[in-house]
């Protein structure tokens, strides 16, 4: 959870909310979700409401996706970080 922007109307722009958002899920953590539930998800939603582009093992998120066939993968992102 992590946000490279502080739109107003965003609790990211909440520093002591902000301040409780802390870690992230190890690799093998990341395995396990996938694991557990992407063979029943009829959708992975990647962000929204937090900036996916700052997580630096997304595109391991996204190919656990397509590994467990999961039909639909969709990303929810500021683009503030996307390059062509
Ligand atoms: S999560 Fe979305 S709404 Fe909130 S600060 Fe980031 S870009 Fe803005």
């Amino acid at each position: 959870m992590a946000c490279n922007l502080r739109c107003k109307m965003c609790y990211f722009t909440d520093k002591d909310y902000v301040k409780t958002l802390k870690g992230q899920f190890k690799e093998d953590e990341i395995n396990q979700v996938a694991k557990t539930i992407f063979n029943r998800a009829l959708k992975l939603q990647i962000g929204c409401g937090t900036e996916p582009t700052l997580y630096k093992n997304l595109v391991k998120i996204v190919e656990l996706g397509k590994a467990y066939a999961v039909s639909y993968i969709s990303i929810t992102t500021n683009a503030n970080l996307l390059t062509k």
